[in-house]
């Protein structure tokens, strides 16, 4: 069941949102070529805690960490490392979640370390382009099938490949509710309405659609080993414009 949230809860995840939005910001400072993945961690984790918010992923299924990192071909859930050094022309997704008065936000960016490639220039834009593009979609009267059929269009028209084993999701009082979102079009009518709030996730490959788990069974990495990134942003739904829960407030 999708539910829809109260003005209260959307309230206490905007605070959420905004939150992750700082640690957002932060990881854009730092990452830079020479930091460990598990000192973004410690930085990651340090800002979630100044404002009073629990990092969601930390303990999820056993996660180790209050980020996920993932490096070039690694596409998502990569846990931080200390020996796992940025370096230039790597490209690292990292996906953040701060949970706020009990309410989840959830958001995903890709970032460039240093100077990287044209083709990973082009990867990253064009994921960026496909989540503003499901976004766009996310208003009531619409339904699921048309953000993903947005976000496909764009990866098609980059010539992407599309991560088929995971994708977006509702989010709210625990990181992942009902209803899954696919990446690309599965003919799914279930209708958005106002008040439901959904995580928009497109990641996308330089290569081909497949991915594999790590020995980990955490990290998925793709297999032809093409780099992939991630954007990811909470999104409310309402009769007008939709509303990016994980940006900064104003
Ligand atoms: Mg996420
Ligand atoms: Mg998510």
């Amino acid at each position: 069941m999708i539910n829809r949230k109260s003005r209260d809860e959307i309230k206490r995840m905007r605070h959420a949102g905004h939150i992750v939005a700082l640690v957002h910001q932060k990881m854009k400072e730092v990452v830079e070529p020479g930091i460990s993945t598990k000192e973004l961690d410690n930085i990651a984790m340090k800002v979630i805690k100044e404002n009073k918010a629990i990092p969601t992923f930390l303990g999820y299924n056993g996660f180790p960490a209050s980020i996920c990192t993932s490096i070039n071909e690694k596409v998502v859930h990569g846990i931080p490392s200390e020996t796992e050094i940025l370096k230039d022309g790597d490209i690292i997704a990292i996906d953040v979640g701060a949970t706020y008065g009990g309410m989840v936000g959830d958001s995903a960016w890709s970032y460039a370390v240093g100077n990287i490639s044209d083709d990973k220039k082009m990867l990253m834009k064009a994921t960026e382009e496909a989540l503003m593009a499901g976004i766009s979609k996310m208003r009531a009267g619409n339904v699921l099938d048309d953000i993903s059929g947005a976000v496909e269009d764009v990866a098609n028209s980059y010539n992407l490949g599309i991560v088929r084993q995971y994708g977006g999701h509702g989010v709210g009082h625990s990181m992942h509710e009902d209803p899954f979102l696919f990446n690309y079009r599965v003919g799914d009518k279930t209708l958005i309405k106002s008040g439901m709030v959904i995580a928009i996730e497109p990641m996308l490959n330089l290569g081909g659609d497949e991915v594999f788990v790590e020995d980990d069974n955490w990290g998925v990495v793709t297999k032809d080993r093409k780099p992939s990134a991630h954007f990811e942003h909470t999104v409310l739904a309402t009769d007008g414009e939709p509303i990016l829960m994980t940006t900064l407030w104003e």
